[in-house]
């Protein structure tokens, strides 16, 4: 087990369309591993393997309460994910371990159906509603080079990009 640096933008890694992959094998399972420890140690509910400088397409997920968190039974391990339905819409404050310091209102599909490949190269199927949906979607988003930005207002992603640029001259 290992814990990996997060990536955050600007970096260009977030914004690829992560390649799919091709069966599981004892390489990705480690980094599946990696991944859910990296994301408990950041406190976060999901994170995507770009955001860890993979460009592939595996994510991990544990929206459950605090107390519940950390039990493997219910942590995702999920390889090539694809929404399969999504009804209703839901709206949630979000925020991103690759986007420090802004949380914002996101709409999103209140339930999806997701279907993948498990770290045991079985398929599965989720159905999820409500933070589980939120978060699916916000993870899968990031395997296409999207951050959870491009869905909230031009102004407010703007004046967020502006002071993001503004520290990073100041540290440079
Ligand atoms: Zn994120």
């Amino acid at each position: 087990m290992a814990l990996l640096t997060i990536r955050t933008i600007p970096d260009p890694i977030l914004r690829l369309k992560a390649e799919p992959v091709d069966g599981v094998d004892e390489d990705l399972r480690q980094l599946l591993s990696d991944m859910a420890e990296t994301m408990y140690a950041n406190d976060g509910i999901g994170l995507a393997a770009p955001q860890v400088a993979r460009s592939v397409r595996a994510i991990v997920v544990d929206a459950r309460d605090k107390e519940e968190r950390g039990d493997p039974e219910g942590l995702l391990r999920l390889v090539n994910p694809v929404i399969a339905e999504a009804e209703g819409t839901v709206c949630f404050e979000e925020g991103c371990l690759s986007v420090p310091e802004l949380r914002a209102d996101v709409k999103r599909h209140e339930r999806v159906l997701v279907k993948a490949i498990d770290a045991d190269n079985e398929p599965v199927e989720i159905e999820a509603e409500d933070l589980l949906a939120i978060v699916l979607q916000h993870e899968m988003d990031h395997l296409d080079g999207i951050l959870f930005i491009d869905h909230i207002g031009r102004l407010k992603r703007e004046l967020y990009l502006r002071k993001l640029r503004k520290e990073a001259s100041k540290n440079a």
